[in-house]
């Protein structure tokens, strides 16, 4: 399929989107899965933050095992909780935050549950999700896009948003937390929660292969006749400046083959 690169000038649907998706998804196939409920996901997302999958899954499924019920997390002292979290970056806050976020739900909720959730618009329940402790945009939109919740909004991050903007499916100059409702505003108006999910996914996988930071490779990326960053001179260079540079570690946000995503 032959499309005539266009830089969107406006929030109209972005017709290379469709093609975008389908050459993402060639290139790194993703299966779809069964879905954790949302506290589940939302718990995963707060473990796995700036962390490789590998590890993240690792220590969450230690730390589900020591404490198989959410009241058994929301009581246990963070330095024992620490035990469980090794290798997980930024451990220590993490040990602090998690029990919080239980205790938060269920001082709020009153339960240590957020399918309530399900009857809630998806703006109502992001809003909800950033109140508590530690919940930024990337973790309440992952905990209602990869959950059962399946709602139709995108996860956005400091790597994928690098993709995002070469790509020119923002606006340039952006902020950070406008960016995934761009994108939203020109996806085709038929695409759900799968193909947001897969989208997230592909770009994820576009920048930790091609499109990652400092100068990217353009030449082998399955997308260079739709990017106007690779028929620029020279293609812009850009650093993620709050992460750790590792082209071979994982992206910290990934949507690997299990019943929980990031
Ligand atoms: S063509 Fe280059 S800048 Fe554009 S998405 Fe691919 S790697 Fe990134």
């Amino acid at each position: 399929m032959v499309i005539k690169m266009q830089m969107p000038l406006s929030f109209a649907a972005d017709e290379r989107l469709p093609e975008i998706l389908d050459r993402l998804s060639l290139a790194w196939p993703r299966r779809e899965q069964q879905h954790a409920d949302p506290l589940s996901q939302l718990i995963f997302m707060l473990v796995s933050a700036d962390t490789p999958s590998a590890i993240a899954l690792a220590a969450h499924q230690r730390m589900r095992l020591r404490y198989p019920r959410w009241s058994d997390l929301r009581d246990v002292a963070p330095e024992v909780l620490l035990q469980v979290l090794h290798g997980v970056e930024r451990a220590v806050e993490k040990a602090v935050t998690l029990p919080r976020v239980l205790q938060a739900i269920e001082d709020r909720h009153g339960l240590l549950e957020l399918d309530f959730l399900a009857g809630w618009s998806t703006a109502a329940a992001r809003e909800w999700l950033e109140e508590l402790p530690g919940v930024d945009a990337t973790v309440s939109a992952a905990t209602l896009n990869f959950s059962t919740l399946r709602r139709t909004i995108l996860t956005m991050n400091a790597r994928t948003a690098q993709a995002a903007r070469r790509l020119a499916l923002v606006e340039k100059g952006a902020p950070m937390s406008a960016l995934d409702r761009q994108v939203m505003n020109r996806v085709p108006a038929d695409w759900q929660a799968k193909e947001v999910a897969s989208l997230y996914n592909g770009l994820r996988k576009l920048t930790e292969t091609y499109c990652h930071q400092g100068k990217p490779d353009c030449k082998r990326c399955p997308l260079n006749d739709l990017c106007p960053t690779a028929s620029a001179k020279s293609a812009q260079v850009i650093c993620f400046p709050h992460e750790k540079h590792n082209r071979e570690r994982p992206s910290e946000q990934t949507v690997p083959q299990q019943s929980l995503s990031h």
